[in-house]
Order: structure tokens, then sequence, then C-alpha cells
């Protein structure tokens, strides 16, 4: 799931600014913690309030998508709203793919109401980043543990020289240091070591340089 985290009202206040008539969408999709249809009449009830205080005009309405990253769904869900009214400016609750799709599909400025912050997943109480989309996944050779994005640095081959007690140095030793951790998992199984002790070739940068398209994919097929 992609983990978003919502912009601080003021900054949402003042993009808006300029607008007076605004739809507000949200997004239900992978995106957590999740922000659909109760969180945009709530943001519509907030920017609503603050308009009032100011003795400013402003009209919203809200709806939420399946997934707005997916066209043909935003396409279908949006269209009986905006083939009706006319809107200044879209507010959008999704993460920043579900904004640009939204944007790319729309002539009319659409603005985010979330910061993107990465791709993770819930363990307890927390999310936690789990994958960079390096583009030539590693998990198969690390005990299904990410060093792109659980080490500090990302590296592939192994831990640095700034591990102590098995935390890392960035960070002022909070985290553990991925290659430890990934030591550990490959140590208590069968053939494990071998696997830690394999040199993998330096990353191959050009695999992630943006932007990636899955049309340019070259499938190889020995
Ligand atoms: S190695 Fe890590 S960053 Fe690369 S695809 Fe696998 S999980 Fe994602
Ligand atoms: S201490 Fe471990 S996790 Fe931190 S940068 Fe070095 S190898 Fe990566």
């Amino acid at each position: 799931m992609i983990i978003t985290k919502e912009k601080p009202l003021e900054e949402i206040y003042a993009m808006l600014e300029p607008h007076k008539k605004i739809l507000i969408i949200g997004c239900d999709g992978c995106f957590q913690p999740p922000r659909g249809l109760k969180q945009a009449n709530l943001t519509a009830k907030l920017i609503q309030i603050k308009r009032k205080l100011e003795n400013k005009g402003f009209a919203a309405k809200t709806a939420t998508v399946l997934r707005q990253c997916d066209d043909d769904i935003t396409v279908s869900t949006l269209r009986p709203i905006l083939d009706d009214e006319q809107f200044d400016a879209i507010l959008s609750l999704a993460c920043g793919v579900g904004v640009q799709t939204v944007a790319e599909i729309y002539d009319i400025p659409v603005y985010p109401a979330q910061n993107t912050l990465f791709m993770g997943s819930k363990i307890g109480d927390e999310f936690l980043e789990k994958c960079a989309a390096c583009g030539d996944c590693l998990l198969g050779y690390t005990g299904g543990l990410c060093p792109i994005a659980n080490c500090a640095k990302s590296l592939v081959n192994g831990p640095c020289g700034g591990p102590i007690d098995g935390k890392c140095e960035v960070g002022e030793y909070k985290n553990q240091c991925a290659w430890i951790e990934i030591y550990k998992r490959l140590n208590s199984r069968p053939g494990g070591l071998e696997l830690f002790m394999k040199f993998r070739t330096p990353v191959d940068y050009r695999k992630r340089s943006n932007p990636r398209k899955s049309a340019e994919e070259v499938i190889e097929i020995e």
C-alpha cells in the first residue's frame, strides 16, 4: 500500500484560496490511512467554516473514487458529476499517483490534500517502508527483507562499517541495521549463508531511471 499523511490544513486553505467552487474527491484505493467520502466531507466542512469566518464565498461537492490512479474508474465515477456542473478546482485526497491521474484527465487545477510518503506495509500499529520499486527485486537473495528500502544507504552487498549493536549508524542508532537483520534471517536457514556471501552486481540504475512505463519493459525468455 501507499502510505500518505494529510497536508497541514493551512497549506490546503492557501492552495484553494483563489477558488470558489471545488470538487473534493476521496479515494478508496490502496493508500493508508484511507481517505474516502467521509474524509472528503470533513475536509469540505472545515474549508466551509474557514471561508464563513472570513466572509468569503465557497461551494463544494464531494465524491469518492474506488481508485483514482485508474483512469477508467475515475472517468466513469466523476463523469456524472462533471458533466452536470462546472468546478474551479479539484482537491484530491488520493496519493500523488491519483492526483496526477485526475490532473491528466481534467483540464482544471487539481490540488493534493496528502503528502505521499512511501510504499509500505502495516506492521502492528505502524506503517513501515518496504519497497523502493528498484526494478530488480533482490528479496530472493536477502531472506525477504529489502536492503534498498530498509538500509539507510541502500547497500546491496552487506553492511557498511557503521552498525553498533545491530543498530544503523544513520539516524542515531535508533533503527535496526537492515544487513544485520538480513544476516540473522539467512543464517537461520539452510543454504542462507551462501546467499549472504554471494556477490551481487552493482545496482543497474537504468532499470529505475524516471519516468518508467510498463510498455517499455522487455520480457526476456531464455
Ligand atoms: S529489492 Fe526492494 S526495492 Fe527492489 S523491488 Fe524488491 S522490495 Fe522493491
Ligand atoms: S548501518 Fe546497516 S542499515 Fe545502516 S547504512 Fe550501514 S549497512 Fe545500511
